[in-house]
């Protein structure tokens, strides 16, 4: 019937449809006068951008604990901080991406030059998720600015407060006609992807990247995908099991484990599997007693609700943690020692403070299980041995490998943070952002004289001609 519910039910946080086709509009007809294009343009935008953080430290920091009961500290390293640092990164280096790149012309070409110019892209709308608001929006930011864009940036309602502060803030420090925030759902996503942009930018899950894409395709919006998964931790035989341990436990407390680089869970070679639980376990229990905290905040209660369940019928043992809190929405950080292969803690991206500990028979059997399953975001291995490195580098597949620590590749600039297969397509941080938002341009420059007959009629011998 004609009252039927459209798909994507619109609900009250959501932008009506006329509004963001408006809001579209406008960022077109700014970024039509040119304007975004000059390397003066770009850096201020950069510079307030990178005042928009500094003024604002204490307000960001009160609505992501606000959203996600997340301490201040963390709040720095993972949001503000780490967009200070990509910011630096790029305003020192934009002007000598900014120029045109020499390329050599074949023989037949001569005289003649070659050259790849950097250009704009035009509009891009940048998709953020809810676990990290701010560097997950204002972060790609960095680097469609630096390539001379203008944006729209939609934000998760999944995390109000950061939403709402971001659509404060942005058009209060940036060029408003050429930024602007879009505050909603899957419906204002769905609306926005049906106005056309020049590129989408999306961090979230792969099942709702493939409505990105879908959604993108009718005007062929290039899409970058920023994706999740479960990321592995290969430990051998041979690896430093306390510093390990350490690494490990401290990368899954960040945020509640609410991270896409995560340790998703670990598999040990069978002969030190005692030793990894052990060191696991009082590695927890000694930084849960140094920070007088054990039971982690989860974001809401869906999500709460979905950790809880993992919690039951893996069918391996609780080693340490898994008390939940359903009034508080609180989850101690659980070890799961062999739970079974099959089960939804080991076939779903957990996204939260569980740990599975899997048994493995050395090397190629680790190697065997992360080739059996979809390419994770990242793999991480620990081992003192540079050839077993090398052979996970080379007989693996993921977004990118850590040797010896966790989730680092995501927090240097000079290396592409992106997916592959099921955890994204596209890459960006520094000169890769800067490479993904800009078009580039084949340019060939001719002299009109002199005029090679080469090309004209008669062209029977062309093959001997060239
Ligand atoms: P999500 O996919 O549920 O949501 C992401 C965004 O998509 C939000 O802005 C949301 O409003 C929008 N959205 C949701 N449903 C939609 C639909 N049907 N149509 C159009 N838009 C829709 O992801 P999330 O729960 O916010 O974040 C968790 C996921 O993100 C995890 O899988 C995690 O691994 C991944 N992640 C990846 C990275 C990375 O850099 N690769 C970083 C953080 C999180």
């Amino acid at each position: 019937t004609s009252d039927a519910p459209s798909p994507i039910a619109t609900l009250p946080g959501d932008t009506p449809s006329d509004v963001v086709a408006a809001v579209v509009a406008e960022r077109r007809r700014t970024f039509d006068t040119g304007r975004t294009h000059s390397l003066q343009w770009r850096r201020r935008q950069l510079q307030a951008l990178s005042r928009l953080l500094d003024d604002n430290e204490s307000e960001i920091v009160e609505a992501l604990a606000l959203d996600l009961g997340r301490p201040a500290a963390d709040a720095w390293l993972a949001d503000i901080g780490a967009i200070q640092l990509e910011l630096k990164y790029v305003l020192r280096r934009l002007k000598s991406w900014m120029r045109d790149t020499r390329a050599v012309l074949p023989l037949v070409q001569q005289p003649g030059s070659g050259r790849v110019h950097r250009e704009p892209l035009g509009v891009v709308l940048v998709i953020g998720p809810w676990n990290y608001p701010f560097y997950l929006t204002l972060g790609p930011l960095v680097g469609v600015l630096a390539a001379g864009n203008c944006a729209v940036i939609k934000p998760s309602e999944l995390a109000p407060e950061s939403a709402r502060l971001i659509a404060e803030l942005v058009p209060r420090y940036l060029d408003s006609d050429a930024v602007a925030v879009v505050e909603g759902g899957a419906a204002t996503t769905t609306a926005l992807l049906a106005q056309g942009f020049d590129h989408a930018f999306f961090t979230g899950s792969p099942e709702v990247g493939k409505k990105i894409m879908a959604g993108a395709a009718p005007h062929l919006t290039p899409v970058t995908l920023e994706l999740g998964g479960k990321s592995p931790v290969i430990v051998t035989s041979d690896a430093d099991i306390d510093v390990a341990a350490r690494r490990i436990i401290w990368a899954k407390l960040v945020n509640s484990g609410q991270t896409c680089i995560t340790p998703d869970y670990l598999l040990v070679s069978r002969d030190v599997l005692p030793k990894v639980v052990l060191a696991l376990t009082t590695t927890l229990a000694r930084f849960q007693k140094d920070s007088g905290t054990s039971a982690l905040p989860i974001v809401n209660r869906r999500q709460f609700d979905r950790l809880s369940n993992l919690l039951v019928g893996h069918g391996g043992d609780i080693a340490a943690g898994g008390v939940t809190d359903p009034e508080l929405l609180t989850i101690e950080p659980a070890i799961v020692v062999s739970p079974d292969p099959d089960s939804a803690l080991m076939q779903d991206e957990i996204f939260g403070p569980l740990l599975p500990v899997v048994a493995v028979d050395g090397l190629d059997d680790a190697i065997q299980f992360v080739r059996a399953r979809p390419k994770p975001l990242a793999i991480y291995l620990f081992s003192s041995s540079s050839k077993t490195a090398d052979k996970v580098i080379a007989r693996t597949s993921s977004g990118g490998v850590v040797v010896n620590h966790i989730g680092l590749h995501c927090m240097a600039s000079a290396l592409p943070f992106g997916g592959v297969g099921n955890s994204g397509m596209g890459a960006y941080h520094g000169h890769w952002g800067f490479e993904t938002f800009s078009h580039r341009k084949a340019i060939v420059t001719k002299r009109t004289r002199p005029d090679p007959i080469l090309l004209y009629p008669p062209v029977t011998d062309l093959k001997q001609r060239v």
